[in-house]
């Protein structure tokens, strides 16, 4: 629905997305090698992008040495509604309304670079693209606690800057500032910013050299085995994504996922399979001969009993 052209009934409407920032009520959490880059880009394709993100660095709101992140105000009104998808005032800041596109799309964050509004392979496809999420989320958080220890801050403050953003700020207490959307005090500010206040610009670039200039091993062990562990996950929800499941069950209440033809004179049965483990739809759907649809009770492979008969099961 998100691409439709066309107006939505009033029931369609609360199922779609806003008309005018699609999909992109969100406000991302970009960190600070990410806003480097952003800085650091001169292409045309990137001048509003650029502008925007150095209008919230000035406004001293959002911006931290961990990133331009979501203040917490817009966090705590995020995270008690279903506002997402609908509401404008959850528009995000990097969202031109213009171009009806995203300004920084080069350098968006992991929330951002694996959501779609439609999944190929349904539910499997939506599973795959978490992980890849939850592995991007897991290297980003890496990266910038590296840098910030790089650049000279202490473990109490990266501590304290993890506390914003989407996965930091758990409906803590709003500051006034924070309630009003105002600037944080100047001696919040300088705590938070230390020797680098005044020279913003100059840590997000840095905090980009610092990625840029990473070597494959160093990466690998800021990542840890962590990284390997997601690695696996991911390519799991890979290969589920494609794959027939070992043992099939007939499920004889789910009367609307089979369907029954006649095949060169042939009674024949297709099957839109579920997975029970997950509670998913899977994306397949499998023809068998009537005759040999009971044969598939939950005990054995579906290979074992299609190597009992003459006949080779079709994926469709
Ligand atoms: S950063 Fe870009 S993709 Fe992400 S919500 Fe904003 S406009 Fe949309």
């Amino acid at each position: 629905m998100l691409c439709s052209s066309k107006k939505p009934s009033k029931e369609e409407s609360k199922a779609e997305f806003n008309q005018t920032f699609k999909c992109c009520t969100y406000h991302p959490d970009i960190p600070n090698f990410l806003v480097g880059g952003i800085l650091y880009d001169m292409t045309d394709e990137i001048t509003d992008g650029k502008q925007r993100i150095i209008k919230a660095i000035e406004s001293k709101i959002s911006s931290r040495p961990n990133g331009v992140y979501a203040p917490n105000n817009y966090v705590a009104m995020y995270s008690s509604g279903d506002a997402f998808g609908h509401a404008d005032s959850m528009g995000c800041p990097f969202y031109n309304k213009q171009n009806s596109n995203c300004s920084i799309w080069k350098y968006r964050d992991s929330v951002c670079s694996t959501w779609f509004c439609k999944y190929q392979q349904n539910d499997l496809g939506q599973i795959f693209w978490n992980d890849v999420e939850e592995y991007l989320a897991e290297i980003q958080s890496n990266l910038v606690d590296y840098i910030l220890i790089q650049l000279g801050f202490s473990t109490a403050s990266i501590m304290t800057f993890k506390q914003h953003g989407h996965l930091g700020f758990r409906h803590k207490i709003l500051t006034s500032e924070e309630q009003d959307s105002l600037p944080m005090s100047e001696e919040d500010y300088n705590k938070t910013w230390g020797t680098w206040a005044g020279r913003e610009i100059e840590l997000y670039k840095s905090s980009y050299d610092i990625v840029a200039n990473m070597s494959k091993s160093t990466l690998r062990s800021i990542n840890g085995v962590e990284s390997e562990f997601y690695e696996n996950k991911i390519q799991s929800s890979y290969l589920n994504k494609n794959m027939l499941p070992p043992i099939l069950k007939l499920n004889t209440l789910k009367k609307s996922n089979v369907r029954p033809f006649k095949k060169e004179g042939l009674d024949f049965i297709e099957i839109s399979l579920f997975n029970d483990e997950n509670a998913k739809h899977l994306p397949v759907k499998v023809q068998f001969p009537a005759s040999l649809v009971e044969k598939f009770n939950g005990t054995k492979p579906w290979s074992d009993v299609i190597n009992n008969s003459s006949f080779a099961p079709r994926s469709i």
